[in-house]
């Protein structure tokens, strides 16, 4: 066994865990590095050849099929296929590979693919650049068929394991709470990239941003998640074994004691009151939400209805879900934010076209807009949830009161319908703003009087402002909420709502952090939106100050120069809250 081991990536969901290692491929295949002797060389080419001729057969019939029943145009991209399928170029560069570096066909064909595709997706030329999703598609459909019956995905786990991978998207991380996965370490990714926020949902353990941890676990590895800090202990001793089982149980422990606060009221020494909302992605985090005591849903976040399935959700499917959570959560209310798809969030079903800066593109609401067949369904069912129970509605990533308008103007549309109909919904429904764009900060005035209330988006806010990929650990570093530029943002977006009689929430993950909430009440922000399992902790912290305190606290950081410097002050502070240093 080798020694022990610590990597460090971005904490994303916190908690300890110990298990063994599970590898998943992005495309959801688990293909690992495996060598094998030099009479087995002669039985994986076959292995290969064989699946060649397996994949052939399997697009000439989908051609035949599409030909018949669409027409030329649609066969004609399965002759594109079969052109890569039948590229000697690439047969013989696997064959070779696995001839001298006698490592499992599987492993090397998806590596020479891997390769192929990102120097397809480099070239200039548009026509062969498009030629990159056809590559994608035929790789998988041979890896299938040489996987067989060995593939493994999450569905297929047997027992508990940690995944690790060099990406996830949110997409796989939705379908993990079926499943035996303890916890996830990624080579990429950020903290509040859509598969952190997930993991935190399921409260799973998660470290991301690792660089290298799929290359530096092996298959017989036990691994130690420590989520808060961050790390990945890779073959741990004895030792480290018995500290952290230890720190398992001080966490759960501790875990415990603050949902005794569960019943008690969100509010500062001196009877200043906010608002404690969850961030939901399904139905079924309810029980967890309630748990948690949360007053109600302050974003469900929708897109996940949209993934994971061929056909796009109809309005009934929209109806039960909303109906179910409003229903659960009553008597609070339930903020539905509207599809807000794109960034890292992709929905297969949808033909949207790669674009260089995806979080800058054809997303969210202006992909709603450009929609309404797809928005309306929506809006539709949203309105009908209303009548059973507290609904808001709220739009994502409005850059100006134009497209606020717009947004209106189709919601007024799919009222009218309804009234119409005879169907019923609550006419007094409120309609709000996500403020996650710095143009929609700086004219939140103007978008004041458009909507009831606005909902301060910071997971966007911040990479937008700081211009800083919330996704890329690279720059991680860089993604500073406590950073001047946000305070001021904040400060400006609060400010200007209570000028305009506007409740003003928070609902990106600067929400959930304990320090940055002495700042925020200190500003005056109305409510709290976070992953249930903060909630506690941040409700802990205003049940120990008096307004006048936070108030002083935020001034005292705003007047600071760097995000380090208003970290360092709130460090400090929160010390002299919770452990009475002077
Ligand atoms: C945000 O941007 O802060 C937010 C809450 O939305 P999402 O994380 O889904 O982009
Ligand atoms: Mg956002």
């Amino acid at each position: 066994m080798n020694p022990e081991e610590t990597l460090k990536g971005i904490p994303a969901s916190a908690g300890v865990t110990i298990g063994r290692p599970f590898f998943l491929d992005s495309e959801g295949f688990s293909v690992q590095r495996q060598e094998i002797a030099e009479e087995e060389v002669a039985g994986e080419i076959a292995r290969f050849e064989d699946a060649l001729i397996q994949t052939r057969a399997e697009i000439l019939r989908i051609q035949k099929k599409i030909l018949e029943e669409m027409g030329k145009e649609q066969g004609e991209i399965f002759s594109a296929h079969l052109l890569v399928i039948e590229d000697r170029t690439l047969i013989e560069e696997v064959i070779t590979r696995v001839k001298a570096e006698k490592v499992v066909v599987d492993y090397i064909f998806l590596d020479v693919l891997k390769r192929y595709i990102h120097a397809f997706s480099k070239i200039e030329d548009e026509y062969i650049r498009e030629r990159t999703s056809d590559i994608e598609d035929v790789g998988k459909r041979v890896l299938r068929t040489l996987l067989g019956k060995q593939r493994q995905t999450l569905q297929d786990l047997k027992e508990p394991v940690i995944v690790v991978a060099y990406d996830l998207s949110p997409s796989d991380t939705a379908l993990m709470h079926r499943e035996n996965v303890k916890g996830f370490v990624t080579d990429i990714g950020g903290r509040t990239s859509h598969t952190a926020i997930m993991a935190k949902s399921l409260e799973i353990p998660a470290v991301v941003g690792l660089e290298e941890v799929t290359q530096r676990v092996s298959k017989d590895d036990l691994l130690i998640i420590d989520g808060a800090q961050g790390l990945v202990i890779i073959n741990p001793t004895e030792e480290t074994i018995r500290r952290y089982t230890e720190e398992q149980k001080r966490l759960e422990e501790f875990g415990r004691s603050l949902l005794k606060l569960k019943d008690l009221p969100a509010e500062t020494l001196d009877g200043h009151r906010v608002t404690l909302a969850a961030n939901i992605e399904f139905p079924h985090e309810i029980p967890s939400v309630i748990a948690h005591g949360a007053e109600g849903i302050g974003l469900y976040r929708t897109e996940y209805f949209y993934m994971n399935r061929v056909d796009l959700p109809t309005e009934e499917e929209h109806f039960e879900s909303y109906h179910k959570v409003v229903q659960e959560v009553q008597p609070h209310s339930v903020i539905v934010r509207t599809l807000d798809l794109g960034g890292d969030k992709f929905l297969s079903q949808l033909d949207i076209p790669n674009e260089m800066n995806p979080f800058l593109g054809w997303r969210a609401i202006r992909f709603c807009l450009a929609r309404p067949d797809i928005f309306k369904v929506q809006l539709r069912a949203i309105l009908r949830a209303s009548a059973k129970g507290k609904m808001k509605v709220m739009y994502p990533m409005i850059s100006g009161v134009e497209e606020l308008r717009q947004a209106n103007a189709l919601f007024r549309e799919v009222k009218e319908e309804l009234r119409r109909e005879k169907i019923p919904f609550d006419e007094k429904i409120e309609v709000g703003a996500m403020i996650e764009i710095p143009s929609a900060a700086l004219t939140c005035d103007l978008l004041a009087k458009e909507v009831h209330f606005f909902s301060i988006g910071t997971n966007d806010l911040i990479q937008y402002a700081l211009a800083v990929d919330r996704s890329n650990e690279k720059i991680a570093y860089l993604y500073e909420p406590a950073h001047p530029a946000v305070l001021r943002l904040v400060k400006h977006i609060i400010d200007t709502a209570h000028k305009h009689h506007l409740w003003v929430g928070m609902c990106g993950e600067m929400a959930g952090d304990p320090r940055l909430a002495l700042i925020l009440l200190g500003l005056g922000l109305d409510g709290f939106s976070t992953s249930a399992v903060n909630l506690p902790e941040i409700k802990r912290v205003i049940r120990s100050v008096k307004m006048g305190e936070a108030k002083k606290i935020a001034e005292e950081a705003l007047s600071l120069s760097t995000g380090r410097e208003v970290e360092a002050y709130l460090e400090k502070m929160t010390k002299k809250i919770f452990m009475g240093e002077p």
